[in-house]
């Protein structure tokens, strides 16, 4: 019997533990690959052990853990990244080794005991999606976060990143950091949505796709109790332009935003604060399935570049499939719903269920999918930042590449100089702006946006080729592999 798994899972939240469970249960054997100690994604993220704070997401994925633990043929590698796929590619593969057995992908996994190379044959990327970095003067100081990663602090750990805290940006999810903070114990001096409130208003449409996703209504229902309760102001129209301290923030400028998103002049105020906390969405984690060949397509309302999938959520690689938040930011119900869909999609491959069956199966999935693909959209298209803000938050003195330390004015000059330079991976070259050990996560968006300013689209541009490995890993584990 061949030992290695039917199916890879790389990410242990919604979309993946749906999409264990499903493969689990009809026979497959199932690897989950997650980063975290423990399952349950961004949303579900659990603390580590030991610890029994609780807390109102956990419980909201209990039903879904549960489910994934109790699946038959489910194995877990926690703490444990993927960072590379191979055999995918031709041509492009020596790096990892020999190549895989016939139907076969090989996944480079640095787990805490080492590397590995798994063999699977159907590799499911459900990697999720990371905060929108948005550059601006200020930003690179101490305290100054992503709403995400102030929710982590408050998740994982239970604690503080700081005492007073100014959310801002654009996205649902900084009343629901707002609210956490507050009921932590934290002083939240004011949350700042850039878009003006008549646009954020829903209109009739927007209310029947609500219909059947009641549960994100009452979370930013309950959100809202919570910071009203608090005396918490909360203002439309304002934008963090930039923010000061010697050492870390102390203070934020705010300033008025026209309907269009461009700041209005004279409209500042500056607010003191130790932690300002940015949302202004997410952005798909398609480093793994674009290294791996997948194709991907420009959505600019559900991310940015997303991977692109047929009705089973196969990407255009053989063998590999993608769910959740990297075929287009929709939150954790669709990623959830996905998972499932994803599953039929592979078991109908590795002829576990045969077409009929899973047609069948998928059905149900598939409405579901409908109405929180219609949520979604309704959610998104009201919530999207601004490309004029984006842009005028952008001084020719800001860091956009943190670790390259390469500025916005060193990226113009040298689209300036060079009339040629098309692409995001020119500017690379060039400038060493995505070179560094987040590979582009940070600045990719701001370098895109900048050479798109040349008046070349989004697809022109595109974005930094995604390398092994896709994330930091120690050096022994490549050698290892190399010994293969
Ligand atoms: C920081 C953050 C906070 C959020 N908070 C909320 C919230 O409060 N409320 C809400 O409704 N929605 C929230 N969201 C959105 C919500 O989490 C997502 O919609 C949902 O979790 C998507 O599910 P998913 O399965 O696609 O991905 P995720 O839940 O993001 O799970 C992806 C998993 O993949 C793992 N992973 C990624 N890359 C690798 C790799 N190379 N190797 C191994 N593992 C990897 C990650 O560790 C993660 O556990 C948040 C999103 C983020 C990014």
């Amino acid at each position: 019997m061949n030992p290695e798994p039917d199916v890879v899972v790389v990410g242990a939240g919604p979309a993946g533990l749906a999409a264990a469970a499903v493969l689990g249960r009809h026979g497959a054997r199932v690897l989950v690959v997650d980063e975290q100690q423990r399952p349950g994604g961004q949303i579900y993220r659990q603390p580590p052990t030991g610890f029994t704070r609780p807390d109102r997401h956990a419980r909201a994925g209990q039903a879904l853990l549960a489910e994934a633990a109790a699946a038959p043929n489910v194995g877990w590698l926690p703490d444990s990244t993927a960072w590379g796929v191979f055999g995918t590619r031709a041509g492009l593969d020596d790096y990892a080794g020999p190549a895989p057995g016939p139907g076969r992908i090989r996944v480079g996994v640095h787990t805490p005991a080492g590397g590995r190379m798994l063999e699977p044959a159907a590799l499911l990327l459900t990697a999720g999606a990371y905060d929108l970095p948005v550059p601006f003067p200020g930003w690179t100081l101490p305290g100054v976060l992503t709403a995400g990663g102030v929710q982590t602090f408050v998740k994982a750990q239970g604690l503080l990143p700081g005492r007073r805290v100014v959310l801002a940006g654009g996205h649902p999810l900084l009343l629901v950091v707002a609210a956490q903070l507050v009921e932590a114990g934290a002083t939240v001096v004011e949350v700042a949505f850039s878009q003006h409130l008549r646009t954020l208003v829903p209109g009739p449409r927007d209310l029947l796709a609500a219909l059947g996703s009641a549960g994100k209504l009452a979370e930013g229902a309950a959100a809202l109790a919570t910071l009203h309760r608090a005396r918490v102001p909360i203002r439309f129209g304002t934008a963090v332009s930039s923010a000061a301290g010697a050492d870390a923030v102390t203070s934020v400028t705010l300033s008025r935003v026209d309907p269009a998103g461009a700041p209005v002049a004279g409209g500042e105020r500056a607010l003191a604060c130790d932690v300002l906390a940015l949302g202004y969405g997410f952005v798909p984690s398609t480093e793994l399935a674009r290294q791996a060949g997948c194709a991907v397509r420009w959505r600019p309302a559900e991310g940015g570049w997303v991977v692109e999938h047929d009705e089973w959520l196969r990407t255009s690689v053989p063998g590999v499939s993608a769910a959740g938040e990297l075929t287009g930011v929709a939150g954790a119900e669709q990623a959830e719903v996905e998972g499932r869909l994803a599953a039929y999609g592979i078991l109908r491959e590795l002829g576990r269920l045969d077409a009929a069956r899973a047609r069948t199966l998928a059905r149900p999935v598939r409405r579901l999918l409908a109405r929180r693909r219609r949520f979604a959209a309704a959610v998104l298209s009201r919530f999207a930042p601004a490309a004029a803000l984006l842009d005028a938050l952008l001084t020719d003195d800001t860091v956009v590449c943190r670790c390259e330390e390469v500025r916005a004015g060193d990226i113009s000059r040298a689209l300036c100089d060079h009339p040629h330079l098309g692409t995001a991976n020119a500017v690379k070259l060039l400038t060493r702006a995505g070179m560094g050990l987040c590979q582009g996560r940070s600045c990719a968006p701001a370098v895109c946006r900048l050479v798109a300013q040349t008046g070349r689209t989004a697809q022109q541009v595109g974005t930094f080729t995604a390398q092994a490995p896709v994330k930091p890993v120690p050096l022994a584990v490549l050698a290892a592999d190399r010994a293969v």
